[in-house]
């Protein structure tokens, strides 16, 4: 068993009188991939920016990678990749410029982060867009900018609100062989949300079902196919 990397022990956060997060309890495991599911307003959105510090809990406990976020929230950001739902890109600006500015900002040397940019473009099928301007751009190719933006800097913690929104299913498969390669290989720990359990399926060691702010079920995506006992999955059944 491998030791927490996110600990999170009965979370509370409201926002005046709408209680986004009530008792909320997980782990996640260093090196481990966890898909937090839940519908609209379920409070995944709060959990990552609790993890990075951006919101403090109004009870309960916090702890990244040994780091309380509230009190160390840069030392926690600083290893962290993001992805929001708002991808926040230059848009004037070339797909490279775009990359190259945050590997600066990231304290990447050029050598470096040019060669990495270029891994990672190919990756996700887009050298060929490298000195496009990002204006323009489908939301799909702009969150494959946003994704790659998040793995420049080998993060040991990626957050991911929503990945798959917007991808192509082919983006999406190389997605999953990239964070299982981070995990596995890097040892990263990695959220990721989503609406979707289907688009998670092989990419998730943990699933973990948001409702009202709370934790409904923490387990493995085969445990979550037992307890549901049928090949569909629908969570109003939960
Ligand atoms: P979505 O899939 O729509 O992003 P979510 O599961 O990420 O949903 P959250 O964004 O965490 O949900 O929101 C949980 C609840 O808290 C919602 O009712 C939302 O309206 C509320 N909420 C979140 N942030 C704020 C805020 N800054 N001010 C007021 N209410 C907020």
């Amino acid at each position: 068993m491998r030791m927490a990397f996110i600990e999170i022990k009965q979370v509370s956060k409201s926002f005046g009188s709408v209680r986004a997060l009530n008792q909320l309890a997980l782990s996640v495991s260093q090196g481990s991939i966890c898909a937090l599911l839940g519908h609209n307003g379920a409070g995944k959105t709060t959990t990552l920016r609790l993890i990075l510090g951006l919101l403090s809990p109004d009870s309960g406990e916090i702890a990244v990678g040994g780091l309380d976020p509230e009190a160390e929230g840069d030392a926690v950001r600083r290893f962290c990749g993001v992805l929001s739902e708002d991808t926040g890109l230059y848009e004037p600006l070339s797909v490279y410029d775009n990359l190259s500015y945050f590997a600066r900002l990231y304290g990447m040397k050029r050598q470096d982060y040019d060669a990495r940019i270029d891994t990672l473009l190919a990756h996700f099928d887009i050298l060929d867009k490298k000195n496009l301007a990002v204006k323009g751009f489908s939301t799909g190719m702009k969150k494959k900018v946003a994704l790659i933006r998040a793995l420049l800097h080998r993060p040991r913690l990626l957050l991911l609100d929503e990945p798959t929104n917007g991808l192509d299913p082919v983006s999406i498969e190389h997605l999953r062989s990239m964070l299982r390669e981070l995990a596995e290989e890097s040892g990263a720990t990695i959220i990721l949300t989503t609406h979707n359990l289907n688009e998670v399926e092989r990419m998730a060691d943990q699933i973990a079902i948001l409702r009202h702010g709370r934790n409904i079920f923490t387990n493995s995506l085969d445990a979550l196919r037992q307890e549901t006992n049928e090949d569909g999955f629908d969570l109003e059944r939960l």
